[in-house]
């Protein structure tokens, strides 16, 4: 299936070798060089003229042969690739992809071994590694990848630890669940397994570099990153222990057969956060059996927890979705036991009357862990599967949130890959928790919405500490969790506590126009947010009607100033509505006078904003003629800047 993906895009064609195979962007600005020492593949980038990844190693060592030395290269073939195409559930609704192609192929005893495809963008360097059959031989397992990137002298690093398998709350880890770790220098390698993509690197002052993967499906393991030595990483496979222990920890390929991508942006802050190389490079593996509405809706597990998956209850979240104009309600876990599916059904009538969507939760499992919640057994099975999602079908339910997924080894990669197909020929939209990285799924599955794979609200509702650090953790995930995916984080509640009375609970720490910021700074085309219908009475007028009209899919996305974990200020626009947000997390006042070229002089600007104490307040100014405006955020709070 992936061989088709080296045909897909139309091509300017040019055939060029060169000596010491150089791949250059069409700006100019990223050199990769390639080139074999001893019969063994390395790489190298550059940025501007600055080194970002050091000479670092190439290959694949599987059970039909090494493909890590002992390689004659025996051509290189460079050309520039275009393509052009529009979706409305990632940052940019369209997207003029260009890059410089190359292909290294290389030999070995005489015959073709594998390939190596490099694909070089202005912000963005990918590579991925084909194998050929050997005489009879046509499927191979991939023992090892020896693709590392070594990184300058003097680099930090901002990551998240893989945790260990069958760890956690009913043994479900690791699900990219972990704190991140800002600022520290490279060497170590996490808790002992490495790190999760995606993982970003400062270089040096003005460069930085997240490595990620992306084109997984079920034809490959989900890799992680391990520290090699020093600044030295290296693609790592699943760990034996997920899944409960059963399946290989490696993948299998038939052969011809290509692994995915191992993509590497480069450049300024603006590159990291605005970059789509996810999508870029992979293709749509099936037509979307229906055209996929987005939107919002509420969510009542989030304050209410377990007890509030019930008939009236969700009764009430169904009529404050439709009170606050919004398209969904998700019901939690224990919907089957505690509404059963005959009320579910009469629920999802009444739903449709008010022109709300219900997403129903699922758990994954199967017998990868110990997580009790139910629905379970019903998705990890292709026939019960298929049964449940038509009940879903005749039943007008729109979508489902999968949960307590068992790790990335390929057979996981295949259920997610299966979920998402058999949803479509039910016309459901899938949403992942308790899951893995997507790795370009947005393009792939065309009813796949988002996934977790953050520690996302659920902790604020669990912990005081998780609240204390919201604002830290919100200005990390633009840059990281969030740039290469959907992220479905369930935020913004405007309630003071995490807790059905409002009064009793963990305690918000963020402000309201934090709360606003953060549901345009989140990306997700599907957003269920944590608000609660007593907000309708209990918070600021002007705060609910913003999220009554917060879009959640969007044309652009600029960044534009921020620092991981610090502070991050950016942009997204939808038709010709701009939304500048911005978030603190530093003990001190933001104060930064921010230009906004997007609003032409005269422009009326809605700003909402604090004042010290995190009381939120709405004004209305007039776009002056340097374009310019100077904001305050305090600790825990945020501004949003939106024109009429
Ligand atoms: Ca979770």
């Amino acid at each position: 299936m992936k061989k088709s993906a080296l045909l897909f895009l139309s091509l300017m064609t040019s055939f060029t070798i060169m000596a010491d195979n150089q791949v250059v962007s069409p700006d100019g600005k990223i050199v990769v060089r390639i080139s074999t020492d001893e019969g063994r593949p390395h790489y190298y980038v550059a940025y501007q003229g600055q080194e970002v990844v050091k000479s670092s190693a190439l290959g694949l060592l599987t059970n039909i042969g090494d493909y890590t030395q002992g390689l004659v290269e025996k051509g290189f073939e460079s050309k520039t690739v275009k393509d052009s195409y529009s979706m409305a559930n990632i940052k940019q609704s369209r997207v003029d992809y260009e890059a410089t192609e190359a292909v290294v192929r290389y030999e070995q005893d005489g015959k073709p071994a594998m390939n190596i495809t490099f694909r070089v963008s202005n912000r963005d360097v990918a590579f991925r590694y084909t194998i050929y059959p050997k005489k009879e031989t046509r499927v191979c397992v991939v023992e090892r990848e020896a693709s590392s990137f070594a990184l300058p002298d003097g680099t930090t690093t901002f990551l998240c630890p893989q945790s260990k398998p069958m760890g956690g709350f009913a043994r479900t880890s690791p699900s990219y669940e972990t704190s991140y770790t800002l600022d520290e220098p490279a060497g170590k390698n996490g808790w002992g397994e490495g790190y999760t993509f995606p993982c970003l690197f400062r270089t040096s002052a003005d460069n930085w570099v997240l490595i990620s993967e992306t084109g997984t499906d079920g034809g490959y393991v989900g890799c992680r990153l391990l520290n090699e030595q020093g600044n030295t990483y290296a693609i790592g496979f699943p760990q034996e222990g997920e899944m409960n222990g059963i399946g290989s920890t490696t993948p299998a390929m038939a052969l011809p057969g290509s692994t995915p991508w191992r993509t590497i942006t480069v450049g300024p802050l603006a590159n990291i956060v605005e970059t789509t190389v996810p999508f870029d490079l992979v293709e749509q593996k099936y037509k979307a059996s229906q055209t996929y509405t987005y939107g919002k809706g509420s969510w009542s597990w989030i304050i209410g927890m377990d007890p509030s998956c019930n008939y009236d209850e969700q009764k009430r979240y169904i009529d404050f979705s439709a009170a606050m104009g919004w398209q969904s309600v998700l019901i939690d876990a224990f919907w089957d036991q505690q509404i059963g599916y005959e009320r579910m059904a009469e629920l999802s009538r009444y739903a449709q009357t008010k022109g709300v969507g219900i997403f129903l939760w699922y758990n994954s499992n199967g017998s990868w862990n110990d997580a009790p919640q139910t629905p379970i057994g019903k998705l990890n099975n292709a026939r019960i599967r298929r049964q449940e999602m038509q009940w879903m079908k005749d039943n007008g339910i729109r979508g489902i949130k999968v949960d307590f997924f068992g790790g990335d080894k390929q057979p996981m990669m295949q259920l997610y890959e299966d979920i998402l197909s058999d949803a479509n020929d039910f016309g459901l939209l899938c949403i992942f928790h308790g899951c893995t990285l997507p790795r370009g799924w947005e393009r792939m599955y065309p009813n796949y919405v988002a996934s977790e794979a953050v520690l996302a609200s659920e902790n604020l509702h669990f912990g005081q500490g998780s609240c204390d650090a919201e604002a830290r953790n919100g200005c990390i995930h633009p840059f990281i969790r969030n740039t290469v995916g959907s992220m479905d984080f369930g935020g913004s509640t405007l309630n003071k506590f995490y807790g059905a009375d409002n009064k009793r609970g963990t305690v918000r720490r963020t402000s309201d126009v934090y709360a606003l910021a953060t549901a345009v700074l989140f990306q997700s085309a599907v957003q269920h947010f944590a608000m609660a219908p007593n907000n309708l009475t209990d918070a600021p007028a002007w705060a609910v009607e913003f999220m009554k009209q917060v879009p959640t899919t969007w044309d652009e996305v600029k960044f534009i100033d921020g620092y991981p974990g610090k502070y991050i200020i950016m942009a997204r626009r939808t038709g010709d509505k701009w939304f500048v947000v911005g978030i603190n997390a530093e003990e001190q006042p933001l104060k930064k006078t921010i230009t906004l070229p997007m609003f032409e002089k005269g422009t009326s600007l809605t700003i909402y904003s604090d004042d010290a104490q995190l009381n939120g307040s709405v004004k209305t100014v007039a776009q002056n003629k340097k374009q310019q405006l100077t904001i305050t955020i305090p600790c825990n709070g945020g501004v949003v800047i939106t024109n009429e």
